[in-house]
């Protein structure tokens, strides 16, 4: 059985995919190669997520994407029981959290926490990346899923 618990791409449900305008394939190009990528504004420094074509800090349109540690903090969580979508009528619970980025500017990330769906949340957890290649799909794409860090 595969490691994750609770995986995106399913029959019903559109394949995650870049947006049309291209503003955040540097993203889902830093997936595939197992990169978290934020962008990053080159007037005031400043990380954001998500992707803007401007900078929500100083309105500059100087904007890159970097590279940042692929870990962060559990600032918040919700362990939905019942299906958001028919798709998922066989997935719950399943645990949704909000990660926050110390090391960037602590933006914050959505995303689905993978491991016992009734596994104990603890905010300010550390949680890490795991990188979910699906080279099956049209284009073949990787998914961002978070996992508790184990201690070390
Ligand atoms: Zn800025």
């Amino acid at each position: 059985m595969s490691r994750f618990t609770s995986e995106a791409h399913l029959p019903g449900l559109r394949q995650p995919a870049p947006a049309n305008d291209g503003l955040d394939a540097p993203f889902w190009e830093g997936t595939r190669a197992h990169e978290l990528r934020v962008q990053h504004c080159r007037s005031c420094e400043i990380h954001q997520w998500g992707p803007e074509w401007m900078c929500h800090a100083c309105n500059s349109m100087e904007l890159d994407w970097v590279t940042v540690d692929p870990v962060g903090q559990i600032y918040s969580w919700q362990r939905p029981h019942h299906p958001v979508h028919r798709a998922l009528s066989d997935r719950g619970p399943y645990i949704i959290v909000l990660v926050e980025l110390p090391h960037a500017d602590n933006l914050r990330m959505v995303g689905n926490l993978l491991g016992d769906p009734l596994q104990e949340i603890e905010i300010g957890a550390s949680v890490s990346v795991v990188f979910e290649d699906h080279d099956d799909g049209d284009p073949d794409f990787t998914l961002v899923q978070w996992e508790v860090t184990p201690a070390s």
